[in-house]
């Protein structure tokens, strides 16, 4: 029974043989995954220490001041959305579904005032 090569064969562009062993292949995906979850743990560790010191990290801080606003919907939600969105004619509905409630509601609406039911 033949032993299985424990490398690769690979050729470059100058047209060297080189072996690529599978022990390195393995190790290097092993240290990626290391430096993957050193770098993690560092964030985290950098995270906890700044909130220890009362620094508040926060998550997509949005841009600009943000207003209280009731879905245009009739649903009641109250939702915040960005003045420059507002300004903008956008951030009427807490969500996607609501506009596309809303948008349905006056096309029909406007169907049946012009050709009833
Ligand atoms: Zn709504």
């Amino acid at each position: 029974m033949g032993e299985e090569a424990d490398y690769l064969e690979s050729q470059s562009d100058d047209g060297a043989y080189e072996h690529i062993y599978w022990a390195d292949i393995e190790s290097t995906r092993k240290l990626r995954e290391e430096k993957r979850a050193f770098k993690l743990a560092v964030k985290s560790e950098v995270a906890k220490e700044l909130k220890r010191h009362g620094v508040e990290l926060k998550k997509n801080k949005p841009r600009g001041k943000m207003l209280e606003r009731t879905c245009h919907c009739g649903c009641g939600v109250k939702f915040k959305a960005r003045e420059a969105d507002v300004k903008r004619g956008w951030g009427k509905f807490s969500s996607k579904s609501c506009a596309a409630k809303f948008k349905d509601r006056i096309t029909n609406g406007a169907y049946r005032d012009r050709y009833g039911s």
